[in-house]
């Protein structure tokens, strides 16, 4: 049970708010601050501090209260880094134009200020690229309103109040969508160092109600035409939220598509290295599931449990072009 894993020696991970300050800035505040021996860079992640677990006054660093850094946990990061890392050396969007990222469930906003700060890094200054943030309950679409007006100036990120199962991909303010982050509502089984969960179990009803959401939300998101990226994630552990979610959805959107096209999984290019990979399950091949990450902290991974999937539209090369 979920009472059974110590979070005590975790390292605190802090993300480098990039839309407000540098990770040079961050990390000497952070070294002057905490003590530079409680400061390292985290081996995966750009941008991401991890802080030593005896540090206890991380809410009082001025750094955190200006939202200049955000306290985030590591698997939390996972779904940005994966979208905006792309799967080639350069960005994989045209930073000439303004291009629109739709984060489809966002509240309270973490992995959406993150995305906002992966797509408008320094280089890219002179376009604005743009997160349209949705979120179907209007209590946690303030609560992101906060987070957003502390976290990312510029309107880089657009609130909005809606139902993502309701959106069409005709919508104007999807015109120039590129790709979607999609980290719906979950079991949250994964989750171990928050009070928000109390480790109670879920029962079969709850888990295929939930799947059946997962599903729902990424089918839609495979369906908007513009959009060639989806990164699909959950807190949850269970198979049943994660790999079989990704597997039916793959199945179901590539038997309805036409002209050439087929959506693949892919190993997102800045978790090259991540080791914990997705299960095999029914529908997916080994290398389909080699693309996967996953995080369990129940078996010595010092973050909550996570997974994340990653999607692109792809060309099947016709017979002739061979
Ligand atoms: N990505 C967020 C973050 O990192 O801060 C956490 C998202 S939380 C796991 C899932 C969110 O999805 C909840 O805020 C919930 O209100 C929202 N949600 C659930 N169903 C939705 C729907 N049909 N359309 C839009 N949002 C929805």
């Amino acid at each position: 049970s979920n009472s059974s894993v110590s979070t005590s020696h975790w390292p605190k991970y802090v993300r480098v708010n990039t839309l407000k300050t540098s990770l040079e800035t961050a990390v000497a505040s952070a070294q002057s601050f905490l003590g530079s021996e409680n400061v390292s860079l985290h081996n995966v992640l750009d941008n991401l501090l991890a802080i030593s677990p005896t540090v206890n006054n991380l809410y009082e660093w001025d750094l955190v209260k200006s939202g200049e850094v955000v306290i985030q946990d590591l698997s939390s990061c996972l779904t940005a880094a994966a979208l905006a890392g792309g799967e080639g050396t350069t960005k994989w969007w045209d930073n000439s134009k303004t291009n629109v990222f739709l984060d489809a469930c966002a509240a309270p906003g973490n992995k959406t200020t993150h995305l906002a700060a992966l797509v408008n890094q320094a280089s890219s200054k002179k376009t604005s690229n743009k997160v349209v943030a949705l979120d179907r309950s209007g209590d946690r679409i303030k609560i992101l309103q906060k987070r957003v007006s502390l976290l990312a100036p510029g309107e880089v990120v657009e609130p909005v109040h809606l139902d993502f199962l309701k959106t069409e991909s005709n919508d104007s303010r999807f015109s120039k969508l590129k790709a979607i982050l999609l980290d719906p509502s979950c079991s949250g089984s994964g989750i171990v160092n928050s009070p928000d969960r109390g480790g109670e179990e879920d029962t079969p009803e709850r888990l295929s109600s939930l799947s059946n959401f997962q599903l729902l939300a990424l089918l839609h998101s495979l369906s908007f035409p513009q959009v060639d990226y989806v990164a699909y994630s959950t807190c949850s552990i269970n198979d049943e939220e994660n790999e079989a979610v990704v597997s039916k959805a793959l199945q179901e959107v590539n038997e309805g598509l036409e002209g050439g096209e087929v959506w693949e999984l892919r190993k997102p290019l800045v978790l090259n290295t991540w080791t914990r990979r997705g299960k095999v399950v029914e529908g997916l091949t080994e290398e389909q599931a080699a693309c996967l990450c996953r995080c369990n902290p129940f078996d010595g991974d010092e973050t909550n449990g996570f997974f994340v999937s990653y999607f692109v539209r792809a060309k099947v090369p016709k017979s002739g072009d061979l």
